[in-house]
């Protein structure tokens, strides 16, 4: 296979310029479909963070700073127009560097210019308004950047995710610190790279990679970042909030779930089946926003079980080139983790798996997904975040009982409802603990537009769509008084 680097992958990006790190230490960046060792990354320190940092700074006190919504959303157009005529050099470095199937990589990739493409348009329409007050008052309102934001992203969907908040981030005026997981950040680079070229002045963006604890931590505790965007696990989120919490800096954390989709003896099943069981598998089940929970009503729970089944039955599993519904996990690390839950799940009735095909590279971090059966809800299958191709099946006879076990887990990012029935569609719309309910359907096509976060351990703040802008920006009150 063609080395689809096009860039030096061992730098940092500092007020827009390329360099080493301090220390020049580097870290290995593997390919999850074989264990081979990609390349060398840089291994930020807390030095180059910093530098980083400051670098945000001077942006805003310099040409970043002084550009209007208008120059600032032509150039995310431009960004995006970039992406769009390197869709596929993305797709290529995202599937060897996260493991995904090349189909999955390009969707990211369009993903990542369709974020550039709505920020930018929408950068010039971000408006405060004027409020009625005492007589001989004029009040208004002015939407202002946060100034230094940072932006702490997971290995899952790297492209997507530095779409949504470094993209609405950017339209807002802020200047933005990316710390991209260590174990996949090529196309952080490569966005780094097209954002330069599209003319991004220095020090709008600036990339650190990294280890969490290192250059993470440098960033989440650093006293001149203004604003931090966090996308991850509970464990390192809560982590990132008590250290910005330290300098009083306002954060929003999206940490994954365990979201359910209720399927009711109405439901349409020909169109439910394909939503039930690709949100489960998509990337291989490593989806913040997977559903890993299927509530069946009894009427129609054998058939939703066989049918599931046999779709089980021929997923297949290999390599990101071959292109086929799931790749590798994105280590061998996650694989165990996956391998873990398995075990756990050995009192219980596995109604399928998909399996292997006979070329996986025996250091790839393979796993079979696999759709367990007459889960009890009370299992830890079926309430914690598994991030893998795990998929649990749970009986319910009523509408109340199955609110009960949808709302029954820490969690609350994602639900969704198969019925025909329109009051009890706008009843569990109401009712169920989620940033976002998909009403016979299940993520929608992904939603740049849609507002996107959740509940309880699911996070807080919310980005994607417009909402972001606001999340992204704070809010200033002038008030006149001229009598
Ligand atoms: P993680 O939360 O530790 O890592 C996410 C990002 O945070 C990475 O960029 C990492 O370098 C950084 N980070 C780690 N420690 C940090 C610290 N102390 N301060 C600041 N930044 C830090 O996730 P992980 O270890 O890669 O994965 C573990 C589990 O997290 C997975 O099994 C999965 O359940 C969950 N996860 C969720 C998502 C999601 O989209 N919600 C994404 C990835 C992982």
């Amino acid at each position: 296979m063609h080395n689809p680097l096009w860039f030096d992958p061992s730098h940092c990006l500092i007020g827009g310029r390329w360099q080493a790190p301090i220390a020049g230490q580097t870290l290995p960046l593997v390919n999850p479909s074989d264990g081979s060792e990609i390349c060398q990354i840089a291994r930020g320190s807390a030095a180059d963070m910093d530098g980083a940092i400051t670098a945000a700074r001077e942006a805003l006190d310099g040409e970043w700073g002084a550009m209007t919504a208008l120059q600032r959303g032509r150039i995310l157009t431009r960004i995006g127009q970039l992406v769009l005529e390197r869709v596929e050099d993305l797709a290529a470095l995202e599937a060897m560097d996260v493991g995904k199937p090349l189909t999955q990589a390009r969707a990211d990739a369009l993903a990542l210019a369709r974020y550039c493409e709505f920020y930018g348009g929408a950068a010039d329409k971000v408006m405060g308004e004027t409020i009625p007050y005492l007589d001989g008052y004029t009040v208004y309102t002015l939407r202002e950047p946060h100034g230094v934001t940072g932006h702490i992203v997971p290995w899952n969907y790297p492209m997507q995710i530095i779409g949504r908040s470094v993209g609405a981030a950017l339209a807002m005026g802020n200047a933005t610190v990316l710390k991209p997981a260590e174990e996949a950040c090529l196309t952080a680079l490569a966005f780094a790279h097209l954002a330069q070229e599209a003319g991004l002045p220095a020090g709008a963006l600036n990339v650190v990679p990294g280890l969490g604890a290192e250059a993470g931590a440098a960033l989440a505790s650093h006293e001149y970042v203004d604003h931090i965007s966090f996308t991850g696990s509970v464990r390192t989120g809560a982590l990132v909030q008590q250290a910005a919490g330290a300098n009083v800096v306002p954060v929003t954390l999206e940490l994954g779930g365990k979201s359910p989709q209720l399927v009711f003896d109405d439901a349409d099943l020909d169109a439910a089946l394909p939503f039930l069981v690709n949100a489960g598998i998509q990337n291989a089940g490593q989806t913040c926003s997977a559903s890993s929970r299927i509530l069946v009503q009894r009427g129609v729970y054998e058939e939703v079980k066989s049918r599931m089944a046999e779709a089980y039955s021929g997923l297949t599993v290999g390599p990101a080139a071959d292109d086929l519904r799931l790749g590798p996990l994105i280590s061998t690390r996650q694989k165990s983790i996956v391998e873990g839950y398995l075990s756990k799940g050995a009192d219980l009735a596995i109604a399928a798996q998909g399996c292997l095909v006979d070329n996986c590279p025996a250091d790839g971090a393979y796993v079979c997904p696999t759709l367990f059966a007459d889960v009890p809800p009370d299992h830890s299958l079926a309430r914690e975040e598994i991030f893998g191709p795990v998929q649990v099946l749970i009986l319910f006879d009523t509408e109340a009982e199955a609110l009960e076990i949808a709302n029954a887990t820490e969690f609350g990012l994602v639900a969704s409802v198969w019925t025909r029935e329109g009051a009890r569609q706008m009843r569990l719309a109401r009712k169920l603990r989620a940033g976002q309910v998909f009403l016979n359907n299940y993520g929608a096509g992904g939603g740049v537009e849609l507002p996107f976060g959740g509940v309880g351990k699911s996070g807080h703040g919310r980005e994607k769509g417009f909402e972001a802008l606001y999340g992204f920006s704070q809010l200033k009150t002038v008030a006149a008084h001229h009598g």
